[in-house]
């Protein structure tokens, strides 16, 4: 059996810059195991960097303030930033657009957030990966494994049972890294089951991704980016946000569990006329079912079904209509639908048939008030596709190490709840790896 002093599962952001600063801090025998073939998780996927701790991180659940958190942001910045391809999107110093643009959304009651933001693009995802992977000298990669369960052995030291190229494979670690991702959320919280290892339902985003002729945003976009709209209703008192935004991008499909979702990305080079963005709602459950994943999971099936195994696309121009789109007129120029050509290959139906009223009430007051902001966006031939679903929601309670309640067992990214984007990810790995390398390697905590 091969053994090693820290076994890290998932090749995201978390897990990798988990081994980069274990490897800086001097720790041996390190092993990051991933069910891919090519190590590497969300990095491949369009790579929008906010350098801002109000996105992508939850300092709650990194039990870290706003100003360690910035810290924590210097540090990695460069590892993104030196990276040739990867430019800055939105400058946020000095910019009397944004001041102009915060002031219209707060007449609308609405919060605005401009984040320093990076971005390489999907076309890059793969030299990014090679160029972070070029950080690391020692660590073994595991590739095309995934790991089924882990136990803990009489002598305190775990066993990670794998499958790898359909053969079993146990390897042996004295401390494990949890960075499974949101693809391996599910599993990670049935492994915390049968290991007793604490965790709970935290709330979990759920919406749709809107797709317009980019002439409505770039007003907004090119001065920022990826801009963060917040919108609290006032039909349910609920948290409505904009996330993700791609100028010039696509809409992709999502696979999880069987289930299809929409995600956005955007190029470095080839643009669309097209700009989208995620509008999600924040669904907190409370007794007698708290299970957030089962109710995210539940939607996403009744998508399936509804959309034959595809996702929903919905016109603007039908959705107010309250019709549902269809194929024979999905392109009608009596309608007004040909302003904006679908990037991906939906079904065309109706997205209030699978999504709760309650989600819906909440995203078109939402989306009326960022009409009025960016005017233009509801154009009859604006799309919504469904359903766009975050699952990480899943919390794992932690000390400020980022360890469970069972000794040895690390949990960072967003399969953990510790993050929701590259950057956070990254800086929760940095912080497991700051703990575990001070707790059982004696070496010193490095913060620069
Ligand atoms: C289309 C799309 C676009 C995105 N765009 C952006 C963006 O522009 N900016 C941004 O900040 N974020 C973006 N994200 C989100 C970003 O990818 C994630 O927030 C980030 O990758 C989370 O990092 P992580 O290390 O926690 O998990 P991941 O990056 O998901 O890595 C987890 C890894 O664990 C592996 N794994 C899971 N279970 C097992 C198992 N049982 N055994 C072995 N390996 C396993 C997976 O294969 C995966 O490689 C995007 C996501 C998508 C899908």
């Amino acid at each position: 059996m091969d053994t090693y002093n820290v076994l890290i599962i998932g090749s995201g952001p978390a897990g990798l810059f988990a081994a980069i600063w274990l490897e800086r801090l001097g720790v041996d025998g390190i092993a990051v195991v991933d069910r891919k073939a090519y190590p590497a998780g969300g990095l491949l996927n369009d790579g929008k960097l906010n350098f801002d701790y109000r996105i992508g991180m939850d300092l709650n659940a990194l039990q870290i303030d706003s100003e360690t958190a910035a810290h924590w942001i210097e540090v990695i910045k460069p590892y993104f930033t030196r990276f040739p391809q990867c430019r800055q999107v939105t400058v946020v110093d000095e910019n009397p657009k944004i001041e102009v643009l915060r002031g219209i959304a707060e007449e609308q009651g609405v919060q605005f957030i401009a984040p320093e933001q990076w971005h390489w693009g999907t076309d890059h995802g793969k030299s990014v990966v090679d160029y972070l992977r070029g950080h690391l000298k020692k660590t073994t990669f595991l590739l095309g494994t995934e790991v089924l369960s882990i136990v803990k052995c009489s002598d305190g030291r775990f066993d990670v049972i794998c499958r790898a190229h359909r053969k079993k494979a146990v390897y042996s670690a004295d401390v494990v890294l949890a960075a499974p991702g949101r693809s391996g959320a599910y599993w990670l919280r049935d492994m915390a089951d049968k290991m007793e290892v604490r965790h709970h339902f935290g709330p979990i985003d759920v919406g749709i991704r809107v797709e317009l002729n980019r002439r409505f945003y770039d007003a907004v976009t090119d001065h920022v980016y990826d801009p963060k709209f917040i919108f609290y209703t006032s039909r349910h008192g609920d948290k409505v946000r904009t996330f993700c935004t791609n100028p010039g991008g696509r809409v992709r499909a999502e696979d999880y569990w069987g289930f299809k979702l929409v995600n956005g990305d955007a190029l470095s080079g080839r643009k669309t006329d097209n700009t989208n963005f995620a509008l999600i709602n924040t669904v907190s459950l409370t007794k007698p079912f708290s299970d957030t994943t089962e109710y995210g999971r539940m939607i996403a099936k009744q998508f399936l079904l509804l959309g034959g195994g595809r996702p929903i696309v919905q016109r603007v121009g039908d959705f107010r209509e309250g019709r549902r789109s269809s194929q024979s007129t999905f392109n009608s120029s009596t309608r007004h639908f040909g302003l904006c050509k679908a990037t991906f290959n939906a079904t065309p139906g109706d997205i209030t048939l699978g999504m709760p009223a309650r989600i819906i009430d909440n995203l078109w007051e939402s989306l009326k008030k960022l009409d009025k902001i960016v005017p233009g966006i509801l154009h009859p031939s604006t799309l919504f596709y469904a359903p766009e679903i975050k699952f990480f929601d899943t919390h794992f309670p932690t000390d400020r190490n980022l360890e469970t309640n069972m000794s040895g067992i690390f949990v960072a990214g967003d399969g953990a709840g510790k993050s929701r984007g590259i950057v956070g990810a990254g800086i929760s790995g940095i912080l497991a790896a700051n703990g575990m390398a001070a707790k059982y390697f004696g070496k010193r905590e490095m913060i620069t």
